[in-house]
């Protein structure tokens, strides 16, 4: 039986992963809870899964129905970190959004539990000190396309692998012309062809600021180097990734996009435990494609190498500022193509700073923060 706390409970992947745990009740046990602002479903949840510890990091309080008083309640934004370093078990499932996974990762390090990262972001702003921070075997990648590199590399023994294949969907502007992209409505950023998401997620998709940050995550996460990354387009999302190695062999992880499988994965590994998700079927899929990125339509993903060459905390402040850039997007506050043009903006000013200590790394955000914001009138 494994102990489980899942920060970010009432999200996309929060809620999936309640799901495929709940398939297997003998196998794993919810510590804990937290959600930001959705009291009501992190309160059904709460009561269904009965964990001791719970938290609603939004609020600074809140009425707790009676019936839930076997689980301590608390409140604003800290709890995440209580919760993270608190929670009884071994496992700390990272899924809420944004750069606020950062410290309760560090913190569920620290109390020495395992951790499932969902939340590349983390990754993304303080990869060099969750990295120090995480031992072969402490943090295992909930992402599809890291799941899949690295469920590619098991088995490999000493081989270094030469390349990453990261595949992404393109998202729903692939195949549209530069000009409509710039112009791009909210509700058309979150009609995601592939996969079903939080909104912020999915407009990353769209700006493919989402394959931006998981470069650089899988750049921590495999030790990469940046030029031993590719980005493939692969519309159907059934190639998860994959990795190449010196004899020419090249290793895949397929799979209809379901993401209850790299869930599930993460916490049952090195197991493979039912998740209920739909087989595969090669006939009916018929053909899979493939094709270059287009770099001047998406610039994320030049800006993801460039931020990646700066080093410090240059990809700290891509995150800070695209965080802020897809959330105004979100608030109809810029236009769709205003987006890149922000986070390039950010890494101009700020692209230089060190990222040596904690406190470097919150200064970087804010800077970045600032930047952008500043650009959004
Ligand atoms: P979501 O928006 O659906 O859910 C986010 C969760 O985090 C919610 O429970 C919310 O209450 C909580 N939250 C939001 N802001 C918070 C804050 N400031 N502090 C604490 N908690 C906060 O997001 P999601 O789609 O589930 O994505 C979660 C993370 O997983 C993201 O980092 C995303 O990039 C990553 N991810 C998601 C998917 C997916 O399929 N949804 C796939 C791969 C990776
Ligand atoms: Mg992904």
């Amino acid at each position: 039986m494994r102990g489980i706390a899942i920060l970010g409970s009432t999200g996309s992947i929060g809620r999936q992963a309640i799901e495929v745990l709940s398939l297997h009740p003998d196998r794993f046990a919810v510590t804990a809870l937290t959600a930001h602002g959705n009291a009501a479903l992190l309160f059904d949840q709460v009561r269904a899964l009965r964990p001791r510890l719970a938290a609603l990091t939004g609020v600074e309080d809140a009425d707790v129905p009676d019936d839930l008083s076997f689980c301590q309640f608390l409140f604003g934004p800290r709890a995440l970190e209580e919760v993270a370093a608190r929670a009884e078990g071994q496992d700390v499932l990272a899924a809420v959004v944004g750069v606020a996974g950062l410290k309760a990762v560090m913190a569920a390090r620290k109390a020495g539990k395992r951790v499932l990262l969902a939340n590349k972001e983390t990754l993304v702003a303080g990869g060099e000190m969750v990295m120090n921070a995480c031992p072969p075997g402490t943090l295992l990648p909930v992402d599809s396309e890291h799941s899949a590199i690295f469920q590619c590399l098991q088995g490999a023994g000493p081989n270094r692998y030469e390349k990453i294949l990261l595949t992404a969907s393109g998202g729903p502007f692939r195949t549209w012309d530069r000009e409509a992209v710039k112009n791009a409505t909210v509700a058309q950023a979150l009609g995601h062809p592939t996969w079903s998401m939080g909104a912020k997620i999915t407009v990353d998709s769209a700006s493919m600021f989402n394959k931006a940050l998981e470069i650089i995550e899988a750049k921590w996460l495999f030790d990469a180097r940046p030029e031993q990354i590719e980005v493939v387009v692969h519309p159907q999302s059934i190639v998860h990734s994959a990795v190449q190695f010196q004899d020419g062999a090249v290793i895949a992880q397929l799979g209809s996009p379901d993401m209850k499988v790299p869930i599930l994965y993460a916490m049952s590994y090195p197991e493979r435990l039912t998740t209920g998700a739909k087989p595969l079927d090669l006939f009916a899929l018929g053909q899979l494609t493939f094709e270059k990125p287009d770099t001047e339509k998406f610039p994320a993903i030049g800006m993801a190498y460039q931020a990646l060459s700066q080093g410090g905390a240059a990809c700290c402040v891509l995150n800070a500022a695209n965080e802020e850039a897809c959330f105004a997007f979100l608030r109809r506050e810029i236009p769709f193509g205003r987006i890149p043009e922000i986070v390039a903006e950010a890494l101009q000013r700020h692209g230089h700073l060190p990222a040596d200590h904690f406190m470097d790394i919150d200064r970087a955000d804010a800077l970045a923060r600032e930047c952008a914001r500043g650009m959004l009138g």
